[in-house]
């Protein structure tokens, strides 16, 4: 892969990269159309990173369609698949990791502890290997773009970080590899992230700016579902993830609930001027 990517770039040409852990979904597509209308040639990897799993998490079960995730990049035109096994990854006496800190250890990384060092680990090694100009992350993983974008700033590394929008489904339902745990209750249950982000979405653009009583409106929603059991739902500052009282500046609503043994995230974002007056502009 290193060789690849080196001879395409020696020939002047622009790597666009998507690092994904497969069982590939319209929101996976939709960076890997992005980064064909930027860049040629396309290099799309797939790789279950064991780092980024606590042992009592999913690895072992995290579905793999190696398969058809091929043939879709194949339909797709993407000119490379890197998907290197473990071994291949991390040697036997592997001992470098990448903290991105104090990001790192709220919301997703207090519930996940390590987590996001096994993903910033990976990201960096990645990077390394493909050298691409562009690298695309979606926003439903909302903190780890972030991360790897301080990683990027801190390290000096030369990837343009490329953020793009979250995917949904019709029900609103953020596309994620994990909802092919779902059983048929629990999929249609799943919808209640979208609706509790959508309601908060609705008082914010009302006028509501205090963050106790959006977070209380989307806390209702999710209440109003038997089978969702919120992790947590917090009101973050997009840069610092800190969480705010009043809104300003740019903001993120944060979700994370367990339907069952399956974990699912969203968030909402939300853009004001920096002292907190004025429209409001909400992304889901
Ligand atoms: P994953 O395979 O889950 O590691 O995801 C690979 C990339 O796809 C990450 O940058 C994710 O944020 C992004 N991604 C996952 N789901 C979506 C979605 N529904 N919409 C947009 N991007 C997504």
């Amino acid at each position: 892969m290193k060789q690849v990517a080196r001879q395409a770039r020696d020939e002047g040409r622009i790597i666009g990269f998507v690092p994904t852990m497969g069982a590939l979904h319209a929101g996976h597509l939709s960076l890997v159309e992005a980064a064909r209308r930027d860049a040629n040639p396309v290099v799309v990897s797939i790789f279950v990173n064991p780092k980024q799993f606590a042992p009592n998490e999913d690895y072992a079960k995290y579905p793999r369609a190696f398969d058809t995730d091929r043939a879709a990049l194949e339909e797709m035109g993407v000119d490379y698949l890197f998907a290197p096994s473990v071994e291949e990854m991390y040697s036997a006496g592997f001992r470098t990791t990448v903290n991105v800190e104090g990001l790192s250890d709220r919301l997703e990384g207090r519930v996940r502890p390590g987590h996001f060092r096994g993903v910033a680990t990976v990201v960096l090694k990645l990077l390394e290997i493909v050298g691409p100009r562009f690298a695309y992350f979606g926003r439903k993983d909302a903190q780890q773009a972030r991360i790897i974008r301080q990683m990027a700033a801190d390290l000096a590394l030369d990837p343009e970080i490329v953020v793009r929008p979250i995917v949904r489904e019709g029900d609103g339902l953020a596309l994620s590899s994990r909802n092919a745990y779902l059983s048929a209750e629990e999929r249609r249950a799943a919808a209640v992230l979208y609706r509790a982000l959508d309601r908060a979405r609705r008082v914010i653009l009302a006028g509501e700016r205090d963050t106790l009583r959006i977070t209380e409106t989307a806390r209702a929603e999710l209440a109003a579902e038997p089978l969702a059991k919120p992790d947590y739902v917090e009101l973050a500052d997009a840069d610092s993830f800190e969480s705010v009282t009043r809104l300003r500046g740019a903001c993120l609503l944060l979700l994370a609930v367990r339907l069952g043994a399956t974990r699912l995230i969203d968030n909402l974002s939300i853009e004001l001027p920096a002292a907190g007056d004025g429209e409001a502009i909400c992304s889901l």
